[in-house]
């Protein structure tokens, strides 16, 4: 039961599926392996904004059709505080703008893309385990329905997830990570509701932050912190409602439509960044390497951006040339820190901290006002949070 192929991917995720996508194009052989049925990978409600550069991606895997048909295309975004709101104007300060498109959409498109173009993947994969990277042969150990397999490979692709079996196969002593826990959580729901505003509002209260997302012109997705205590049973929609409307600037509030949850969950905030990120013939990409805190949209980005350089990194391998495998962790870890710097200083500006005491929220206070009377304030913010070029 053994099996050969030129990149093993672990996870199907956004990561892992666009990688075989952009491995397709240049000719690469790969197979996906994946612990979860495609139905329940495609039920995680999560990320919803795109970067350029991800759109780019995309398209450079030949998936982005729906994406342009029915993303879409945000020129600003606006905070909120005092029950003011602020736009900051992407396209003005930065020439570009960013893409609302859910990721169970990316992902979508990118299994049926996978589908169409006959690039196996092993759904339900029970005990994956990744042996040999730190040797010139390694492979990938799995059970598919009862049956023992092994997949031999000349690299192994960790698009495995914050909680995935690569980084966790890594030598303790090979491996760095850099931490960081909020402590509070956001509590999101998805309805089948219209946006109360055309373009996204995070917003900062004295009853803690809120974001107004959403998936499609008649999908939403709001926000509210909460602390790490809540569970998601205590909160019913209307409660939920009751707050994000509170918290909400009055004329957003006006707009409000409810409608009955698809989805609630809590997620709590973490920034997390392991280094390196490559060991041998192993390499991690994604949450597998890195998590950010939600607020600034990088996630999802993170994850295309990464799997961008490692697609273009194995091409030149295959062209002769260990440049890009070589320089892979670095490059990819300098833009890494970068969108965990904004999302770590978003984080801080929007939420309500338990612990930061008068000083700290008068600091905050004229951060926020700073932020909305300074154009070289907000053209930094604008060129983070549309994304830094790939470079
Ligand atoms: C609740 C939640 C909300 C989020 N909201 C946002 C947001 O609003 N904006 C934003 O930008 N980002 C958000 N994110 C982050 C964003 O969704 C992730 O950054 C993105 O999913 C990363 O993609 P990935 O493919 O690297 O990892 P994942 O999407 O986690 O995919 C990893 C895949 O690997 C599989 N896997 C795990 N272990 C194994 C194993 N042992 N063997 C085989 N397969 C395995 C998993 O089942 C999964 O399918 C959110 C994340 C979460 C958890």
């Amino acid at each position: 039961m053994t099996t050969r192929t030129q990149v093993a991917i672990i996870g199907a995720g956004p990561s892992g599926l666009l990688l075989g996508a952009l491995l397709h194009r240049a000719g690469i052989d790969n197979v996906v392996i994946e612990q979860r049925s495609a139905d329940y990978v495609l039920g995680r409600i999560r990320a919803g904004v795109l970067e350029q550069v991800a759109v780019d991606l995309l398209e450079e895997a030949g998936v982005a059709t729906r994406l342009h048909a029915e993303g879409l295309p945000h020129d600003g975004v606006n905070l909120s505080f005092d029950g003011q709101r602020h736009r900051i104007d992407l396209h003005r300060l930065t020439g570009k703008r960013v893409m609302v498109y859910g990721q169970t959409e990316v992902t979508r498109d990118l299994m049926d893309h996978r589908a169409a173009v006959g690039r196996p993947t092993v759904y339900e994969a029970d005990q994956v385990t990744v042996h040999g990277f730190d040797g010139s042969n390694p492979w990938v150990t799995y059970v598919e329905g009862g049956v023992a397999r092994r997949l031999d490979a000349d690299f192994i692709a960790g698009c495995d997830g914050f909680h995935g079996v690569c980084r966790a196969s890594v030598p303790r002593n090979a491996i760095q990570e850099y931490e960081k826990v909020y402590p509070f959580g956001w509590l999101g729901l998805l309805a089948d509701v219209p946006p109360v505003d055309h373009e996204l509002i995070y917003g900062h209260t004295e009853r803690g932050f809120m974001l107004a997302s959403m998936r499609s012109s008649t999908r939403s997705r709001f926000y509210i912190q909460c602390p790490l205590t809540d569970k998601v049973e205590d909160w019913s929609d209307d409660a939920f409602y009751d707050e994000f409307q509170r918290r909400l600037p009055p004329d957003a509030a006006a707009r409000l439509v409810r409608g009955p949850s698809l989805e609630k969950s809590i997620a709590p905030l973490r920034s997390f960044v392991a280094e390196p990120l490559r060991f041998g013939r192993l390499f991690l990409a994604g949450d597998a390497g890195h998590i950010v805190p939600p607020t600034g949209a990088k996630g999802l980005n993170l994850a295309a951006s990464d799997v961008g350089l490692l697609s273009r990194a194995l091409a030149e391998h295959y062209r002769g040339s260990p440049a890009g495998i070589d320089t892979y962790s670095q490059r990819a870890l300098a833009r890494i820190w970068k969108a965990e710097r904004f999302s770590w200083w978003f984080t801080q500006l929007m939420h309500l901290f338990p612990d930061n005491g008068p000083f700290g929220a008068k600091m905050q206070r004229a951060e926020l006002d700073y932020l909305v009377r300074s154009e070289a304030a907000q053209k930094a913010v604008a060129e983070n949070y549309v994304g830094l070029p790939l470079e």
